[in-house]
């Protein structure tokens, strides 16, 4: 039996949270029927989007270099890290210099998703969809809607690769939605005014 504890033990040895403002995970505190999901934009060594999802009490995270797209022809690679705890989900800020992680953070989307691997006779969870690389949700946040799917792929490089693409729904498009979205979803800041500690 895997315990929350022991899904976040790389989250935790990764940061001194004497140092860093990220969570320290602990208490949680009420969150929605629904599972969360929420995506940072995260300007470290390299800008890049942070695709995470509520999974057996923890967020699942990828780093999507590129961010989503809302075309269905357009696969944006995804590469999975460590698992964050659920509070990460509301935080913003600055990670100090020498960190890891260094860099501002910013909440580019938020809101809940349900899963789409549902039968009329039966369900694949979204945590063995984690498991064995094959998830496909539907996303209610305040920028992206609609249906995702999120699968591994065999890959040359060394490390795990996966795939973000939206599905062929009524919410697909041309959209790049990463190009007209600039500032936060819980503060209408941007990257620049986070990094300079507006409030
Ligand atoms: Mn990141």
């Amino acid at each position: 039996m895997v315990t929350k504890t022991d899904l976040l033990e790389e989250y935790r040895q990764k940061r001194d949270f004497k140092r860093t403002p990220e969570p320290k995970p602990g208490k949680q505190a009420a969150k929605p029927e629904e599972p969360i999901f929420v995506i940072h934009k995260h300007d470290a060594s390299k800008l890049h989007y942070d695709f995470r999802i509520e999974v057996e009490g923890v967020l699942k995270s990828w780093v999507i270099p590129r961010g989503p797209s809302m075309n269905p022809r357009v696969k944006r690679l995804a590469i999975p890290v460590e698992d964050h705890p659920l509070e990460y989900a509301g935080f913003e800020g600055m990670i100090p210099e020498g960190e890891y992680g260094a860099g501002s953070v910013m909440v580019w989307d938020a809101g809940t998703y349900r899963n789409l691997k549902v039968y009329h006779d039966h369900e694949q969870p979204v945590s063995e969809g984690a498991r064995v690389g094959d998830i496909n949700i539907w996303l209610n946040g305040r920028k992206l809607k609609g249906g995702f799917a999120l699968v591994h792929i065999k890959s040359r490089t060394p490390g795990e690769a996966w795939l973000l693409v939206k599905m062929r729904d009524s919410e697909a498009s041309d959209d790049e939605p990463v190009m007209r979205h600039a500032r936060s979803v819980l503060t209408g800041r941007t990257l620049s005014e986070i990094r300079e500690g507006k409030k």
